[in-house]
């Protein structure tokens, strides 16, 4: 029979590439918490009206990469593209809303019917972050901040920030008018999606990665010169709170983003290390979306992180991940010991809650075990044979030091491996 594979792309996390998941995780657990931010879990499948009213209908997601499929009721649900739209929906349906200031994140996996290649995927991990109902800069101040923090505490570095302001929904309409204006001026240049899109959503010309359209979106109008009073006194405070806090940034004005439901700023981290999918997050303000969705008028503002692409990052940046191997590896042979060797094993476990332990489940000669033990990473192996189990003792080697190997008596073995294994 035919062996059964994956579906294209869409990824084991094999036990090798795990720590770097655990890695990332960890940290950006403890990060969040220290800045106020509370976990929140919503459910991987929602209704398909929630996508195409919050990310867009003239959107490359809504238009062709959502996985949507009716239930068995007919009704029409999709698997969630990203997170943001899923997040507010719940804000709105539990009353987050109600305690301004309100800051929450989550994490877990995407999908999108891309076209895989390294970096991209259709199934992948996103850590989505958001505050509701802070209309100042600060709000943005803080996630940058924060992500700038999280780069360093996994010990990558070479990230840029790049930003831009898309403006109130007005400055958006004033922009889009200008920016009809001169790509129907244009029009035998464009491609076929971007003479589609002059009608539908021309913002989204500018997001092209077509090499043909660069020089043409180059000279394109820019939209910071739409700009009224507010909106420029917005950036120009969040680029002065940048600047006290020391980070580094470029201001580009060609910045639009995938997805139509952001007002004002938005903002990208990328790398140079990664190829052609440099893009490790992107997020935004996007201060119509609570009410488009139906909840309150509500400010709000967060981002997403791509895992893979992190994970991809630390690894092109050989960065050192911090490996849990065992401390001890239990061995028995023969029919005594071997009934023993759990009950052992669970008395350490009692005794040492912090002990990584692997009982050997396998069969073969000592020397065989020995050869496990080592290849588990462990430190030392506990070797019970009858004649210990007999006499309650049993043979310590340290496995990562030449030496004799000492007999321990069971009843003192927690201490003698606390003494040697936890003591240094
Ligand atoms: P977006 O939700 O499109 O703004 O993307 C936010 C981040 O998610 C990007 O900066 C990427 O790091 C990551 N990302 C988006 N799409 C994919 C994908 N298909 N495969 C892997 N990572 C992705």
């Amino acid at each position: 029979m035919n062996a059964i594979q994956a579906i294209r792309g869409m990824n084991d996390v094999l036990p090798d590439a795990v720590s770097a998941w655990q890695h990332i995780e960890r940290h950006v657990r403890t990060l969040l918490g220290a800045y106020g931010y509370e976990e929140i879990r919503p459910p991987l499948v929602e209704r398909t009206e929630l996508f195409r009213r919050s990310i867009g209908e003239v959107t490359d997601i809504v238009e062709k990469e959502m996985y949507t499929f009716d239930d068995r009721n007919g009704e029409s649900l999709t698997l969630r593209p990203e997170c943001t739209a899923s997040v507010v929906r719940a804000a709105i349906e539990h009353g987050l809303l109600r305690t301004p200031g309100r800051r929450v994140w989550t994490m877990g996996p995407m999908f999108r019917y891309e076209r895989p290649q390294k970096g991209r995927y259709r199934q992948f991990h996103q850590i989505d972050v958001e505050i509701f109902g802070i209309a100042a800069p600060s709000a943005e101040a803080e996630l940058i901040v924060m992500t700038r923090r999280l780069w360093k505490a996994l010990g990558l570095s070479g990230l840029s920030l790049e930003l831009n302001s898309l403006g109130s929904r007005d400055i958006q309409a004033r922009y889009r008018a200008r920016l009809v204006e001169y790509f129907s001026a244009r029009a035998d240049a464009l491609d076929a999606d971007s003479s589609r899109r002059i009608e539908t959503n021309p913002l989204r010309i500018l997001d092209s990665k077509n090499p043909s359209m660069q020089a043409l979106i180059e000279e394109a109008p820019r939209i910071i010169d739409e700009h009224d009073d507010d909106a420029r006194a917005h950036l120009d405070q969040l680029l002065a709170m940048l600047d006290e806090a020391g980070v580094e940034y470029r201001v580009n004005p060609r910045l639009v983003r995938g997805l139509d439901y952001y007002t004002g700023t938005v903002f990208e981290w990328t790398t140079g290390e990664l190829g052609a999918q440099g893009a490790v997050c992107g997020g935004g303000r996007y201060d119509n979306l609570v009410a488009e969705i139906g909840g309150p008028a509500n400010p709000a503002i967060g981002f997403a992180i791509g895992l893979e692409r992190l994970v991809a990052l630390l690894d092109v940046q050989s960065v050192e991940l911090p490996v849990a191997m065992p401390h001890a590896y239990l061995a028995s042979a023969g029919p005594r010991a071997s009934i023993l060797a759990h009950a052992v094993a669970e008395r350490l476990r009692d005794a040492v809650p912090e002990l990584r332990l692997v009982v050997d489940a396998g069969h073969g000669s000592f020397k065989a075990k020995l050869k496990r033990a080592d290849r588990s990473g462990a430190r030392l192996a506990l070797l019970l044979g009858e004649e210990e189990a007999r006499n309650g003792r049993i043979a310590v080697k340290d496995l990562r030091a030449r030496g004799p190997q000492s007999m321990v008596s069971i009843d003192d073995l927690a201490g003698h491996i606390v003494r040697n294994v936890f003591a240094e």
